[in-house]
């Protein structure tokens, strides 16, 4: 997480609503060819609606990943692939969000998102091209501008819901969306609408001379990653539902489309780009930036904030921009964030904070006072229909004020009182000295030596679980295959 008070939204909740914006006239899309009678904006509009979201969209989905070469390098080739779109003259803008999902999306007037997870799992230039040619389908088919109105508008208030519903006690299925933190913000496209850029994508990948197979293989990783994925979170459905590309549904249907397209398509190009692409991505980070906090096993850990915590056991914790969310799949959840610091000194102090909130009408009672490890804390108590709700605020100096939220169903909250209460006091700060010694884990090259096999290069990778998998993963190969002595194979190191 990065510095953003949450908790108060999640508690009081607030609902956002957009006016719908008109229907414009009948008109040709110049990439579909298609007659349109929808809610389209002007390319004035789309443009102002971008430029509007654009700096939200950084803000939300972890900011502009700090490698200015790297930036460059994803803007030529997307600049080279809108070139060969039906819209070369719109002035897109191509950023690497520093985040370790794997998402790629766009928003209205050129606006094009690519994480830096997706850029870790994705082979070569040439499958990187695939999504963001996409993703200017999607522009080019107006795609975005279609569903921006609707999309803002229920979105903006569900995601709300989702994080409220976590603390309350809503539908579960509004639950799902907060686990997920940010991404409820980009609402799923229409399965016509996946298939019609990935269509333009193909298009425009081969015309710009890459390899249009490209498409389809990145479809199979990430798969592949989505797999993996569920497996890490110890999920017990696999199916597609879970799929990280939530923006983007994938289904066989798709693969089995971009496989005929690319078979049928209009150029033959066959450039991959491997070693650029391995050039430029080569000290990637990979999983948590320390800048917004890291997640080793049950613990959190992060260096600008100061601050160490530990979930209890079977907790899988979601690092999101404001908040990090702990579940154990049960009901129960601890939820990090920051108090708004201006807010608690106003009200004149941590204790007069907490008996401030109110959660529809639900205040905050049994407020007692606590050391915790050497800083003041306060915490107290509601009830929410049937959730217990104990929130915990703690005060490591002037400006920073830390909460955790901890959530249970009441038949569980008895169960869950000593593993909350171990979760409280491992609270603590961090020293110089485990500041300085907390690194991102980052992607290298390495050449194969030797004996070298995917087992003993796997268990050189300082992950906890999965390490062979994610060396099969990152490497595009399956268990067995063997690796060429003087090849180069991806690596992840501290
Ligand atoms: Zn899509």
């Amino acid at each position: 997480m990065v510095f953003m008070p949450m908790i108060k939204k999640i508690l009081l909740g607030f609902i956002l609503t957009l006016p719908l914006l008109g229907l414009g006239a009948c008109s040709v899309n110049p990439a579909t060819g298609k007659s349109s009678f929808t809610a389209f904006m002007s390319p004035e509009k789309e443009k102002e609606v971008g430029a509007k979201e654009h700096p939200k969209i950084i803000e939300q989905f972890g900011g502009v990943y700090d490698d200015a070469e790297l930036g460059f390098y994803v803007a030529r080739v997307g600049a080279n692939l809108a070139r060969f779109s039906e819209m070369p003259d719109l002035e897109y803008t191509f950023t690497i969000l520093n985040d370790e999902k794997v998402n790629a999306f766009a928003v209205p007037g050129g606006y094009v998102y690519i994480t830096r997870g997706l850029l870790a799992i994705a082979a070569d230039e040439a499958e990187m091209a695939g999504v963001l040619a996409h993703e200017i389908g999607h522009i080019t088919a107006r795609h975005t501008a279609q569903r921006y109105s609707a999309t803002m508008a229920t979105n903006i208030g569900l995601q709300v819901l989702g994080v409220l519903g976590s603390v309350a006690g809503a539908p579960s299925g509004t639950g799902q969306l907060a686990s997920f933190g940010a991404q409820a913000a980009l609402k799923s496209y229409s399965r016509e609408q996946e298939l019609e850029s990935d269509e333009l994508g193909v298009r425009y990948l081969s015309r710009a001379g890459y390899d249009p197979d490209a498409m389809t293989g990145f479809f199979h990783k990430l798969k592949a990653h989505s797999e993996l994925e569920a497996a890490m979170q110890g999920r017990k459905d696999k199916s597609e539902s879970f799929n990280i590309m939530s923006t983007h549904p994938l289904t066989s249907e798709r693969i089995s489309e971009a496989e005929r397209l690319a078979g049928k398509a209009e150029a033959t190009g066959n450039l991959r780009g491997e070693t650029a692409f391995a050039n430029q991505i080569d000290g990637l980070i990979f999983g948590d930036d320390p800048e917004q906090g890291i997640r080793r096993g049950r613990v959190f850990e992060h260096p600008e904030l100061g601050i160490r915590f530990e979930v209890p056991p079977g907790f899988i914790m979601t690092n999101s921009p404001s908040s990090v969310i702990a579940k154990d799949g049960d009901g129960a959840a601890v939820i990090f964030d920051m108090a708004q610091a201006k807010k608690v000194r106003e009200l004149g102090g941590i204790s007069k904070y907490l008996s401030s909130i109110n959660i529809n009408g639900f205040k905050f009672r049994n407020i007692e006072g606590l050391d915790v490890n050497g800083m003041n804390a306060v915490t107290g108590t509601t009830k929410v229909g049937d959730v217990d709700v104990r929130l915990l605020v703690i005060s490591k100096n002037r400006d920073q004020f830390f909460q955790l939220l901890f959530r249970t169903e009441s038949k569980r909250t008895a169960e869950m009182a000593v593993p909350f209460r171990r979760t409280t006091y491992s609270f603590r700060q961090l020293s110089e000295d485990e500041i300085a010694a907390i690194h991102p884990l980052r992607i290298r090259f390495k050449t194969v030596g030797e004996g070298d096999n995917a087992e003993k290069l796997a268990a050189t990778m300082p992950m906890e679980k999965f390490n062979l998998q994610w060396f099969e993963l990152l490497n595009n190969i399956k268990a067995g295959d063997v690796l060429k002595p003087g090849s180069q194979v991806r690596v992840i190191i501290e």
